[in-house]
């Protein structure tokens, strides 16, 4: 939406910086971990990192911190740099703080030289002890008082490769009796013999991340470093490690997490329920990763706005994921073309047009494009409509069809349903009716009003189609902060498969990525995994209207 909203409190940082002179140009960094895919909520920090890129006239860093070497693949890389791309950012330089190992590793000897920083043998279970309690100072072992010297071979000989993993870490030497835990003589290095996505072999000491992050930022010239709010504490640390390197003074700025709605948003979560089966796969359609979004057929420019709706808080809070759905169709509604399909089929015979004739009817493709003019539909005897579109014994609220009723047929004519058919277990197979032949649709002179209008499909020309219509992937609105498994809060009922739908002809020429609006029924999209050119699969994006909230009024 691009309506004026007042400036969020970081926007009011940097345009005091500019004004200031504190900052020429702004740069700023969306720095991921490739250890998984991104969600919604990466979404967040990318369009508030570019976004005021952007806005300032500055840059913004794709910088992946790939500083632990277990859990990083390559596969993810991929798969972000295709998301920040997909939402509709273009990156100043693709970064990686694995390129900075060198650097920091200099950094670090930097440190014990000036006496700030020990090697410390203790296991790790003795250095959570003598931390102490937020209440109570932590103590130093004798290793603090290494003097520079030994404590530089020694680090030297860690990174020579000679110790085990964890058999010493390098420590800043901060104060033991801080009330900020995280400056108790906090690890920045520790041994791990393991091979890294991009440096191979090369080391077997890796940096932590408050090492490696502030220090990449410096290096960059981040101006303003965007993170969450459970960085808030590591602040300090960050001010502390730029003031004794004497490195480029940037600044880190926090903002609360986006938190939606059924659904749950680490990556770790999110790669159990891949793991464990309860989805297909990261893009699954039902979760909230990027990837699965522009597959379902969110655009990135609901995302997008979405995101600026929601703004830049200070406080943790749980977004409806209604506000999101609502942004997706408005985007849609402005840009999917209209089709018909029918999901639930059920013969319409209209006994009194001719067997073998089909006429053509133009139907709008957008009324709200209507540039983008007419397709052209077949219309004869025998059409598929929806199954929920007849009722036995109607009520006079029912504007559908029931034995008497009057409907119009969406672009054609109006019917009057004259009978219907059940198989021998009482299923309905046929509805019958006779069509009014002045009633055609801009041209009606039959002076018959029909109160409702029905979507179907010509039954020789339609086309058959598998569709999918998902709910939420769990039954409660917060899984995470429920008692116990969050993945026992999973809906079982989040896919529901139709194998036979009929849809359009024009369909044919659908693609995964465009959207369509099937009349009635809500936004879909061709499925880029299992649709191939013999076997159609749609995926419902959204429904036309927002159904939970009716729903929820309920109650
Ligand atoms: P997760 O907990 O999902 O694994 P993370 O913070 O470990 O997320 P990173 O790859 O380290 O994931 O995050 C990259 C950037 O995205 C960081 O700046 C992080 O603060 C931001 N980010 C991650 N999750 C969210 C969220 N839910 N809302 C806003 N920003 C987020
Ligand atoms: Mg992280």
């Amino acid at each position: 939406m691009s309506e004026e909203r007042s400036l969020n409190f970081i926007e009011e940082i940097i345009e005091n910086d500019l004004k200031e002179g504190k900052v020429k140009t702004i740069l700023t960094r969306f720095p991921p971990e490739p250890n998984g895919y991104l969600h919604i909520g990466h979404a967040k920090s990318i369009c508030l990192n570019f976004g005021l890129g952007i806005k300032y006239g500055g840059k913004t860093n794709l910088r992946f911190d790939d500083t632990n070497p277990v859990t990083e693949e390559t596969e993810y890389v991929e798969s972000i740099k295709a998301d920040v791309k997909w939402l509709g950012f273009e990156w100043a330089s693709e970064l990686y703080a694995s390129d900075y190992f060198d650097q920091l590793y200099n950094f670090a000897e930097k440190l014990i030289q000036k006496g700030l920083a020990y090697v410390d043998d203790s296991a790790s279970e003795e250095i959570a002890e003598q931390k102490g309690t937020p209440t109570q100072p932590g103590r130093r072992n004798r290793c603090a008082d290494r003097s520079p010297e030994e404590n530089l071979q020694l680090f030297r000989e860690m990174r020579s490769g000679i110790y085990p993993d964890g058999s010493k870490v390098l420590r800043i030497k901060g104060d033991m009796s801080s009330p900020n835990m995280l400056m108790r003589d906090p690890i920045i290095y520790r041994i791990k013999h393991a091979h890294h996505h991009r440096t191979g072999d090369k080391w077997c000491i890796y940096p932590m991340y408050d090492f490696a992050h502030g220090q990449s930022d410096s290096i960059e010239g981040i101006t303003h470093s965007i993170c969450t709010l459970e960085f808030v504490p590591h602040r300090e640390l960050y001010d502390w490690l730029i003031e004794k390197l004497n490195i480029f003074p940037s600044r880190q700025y926090e903002f609360a997490r986006l938190n939606m709605t059924y659904t749950v948003m680490s990556k770790r979560k999110l790669l159990e329920l891949v793991n464990e089966g309860f989805v297909e796969s990261w893009d699954d359609p039902r979760m909230p990763t990027i990837s699965g979004m522009r597959r379902r057929g969110y655009t990135a420019k609901a995302i997008r706005d979405f995101c600026d709706r929601i703004g830049v808080a200070k406080r943790e809070n749980l977004i409806d994921l209604g506000l999101l759905e609502f942004f997706v169709r408005e985007d849609l509604n402005k840009t999917a073309l209209r089709r018909m399909a029918v999901l639930d089929p059920v013969k319409l015979v209209i006994t009194n047009y001719e067997e073998g004739r089909f006429e053509l009817l133009p139907s709008e493709n957008n009324p709200e494009m209507p540039e983008t003019g007419d397709r052209l539909l077949h219309f004869g005897r025998e059409l598929w409509i929806e199954r929920e579109d007849f009722m036995e014994e109607a009520s006079k609220k029912w504007f559908r069809l029931a034995p008497g009723s009057v409907v119009r047929l969406k672009s054609a004519y109006i019917v009057r349903c004259t009978g219907f058919e059940k198989d021998a277990s009482g299923n309905l197979t046929t509805v019958f009716a006779e069509y009014l032949p002045e009633s055609k649709s801009g041209s009606d002179t039959s002076g018959v009003h029909a109160k409702g209008t029905i979507h179907w499909i010509s039954a020789p020309h339609a086309v058959t189609a598998e569709v999918r219509l998902y709910d939420r992937l769990f039954k409660v609105e917060d899984p995470s902060s429920e008692e116990g498994d969050f993945k026992s809060y999973i809906n079982p009922d989040s896919l529901h498969i139709i194998h036979k739908a009929y849809i359009e002809p024009d369909l044919l020429k659908a693609q995964p990525g465009i959207a369509y609006q099937f009349l009635r029924k809500g936004y879909f999209v061709l499925d880029s995994v299992y649709s191939t050119p013999d076997h159609f699969v749609f995926n419902r994006t959204v429904t036309l209207k927002d159904t939970w909230a009716k729903e929820a009024k309920k109650g």
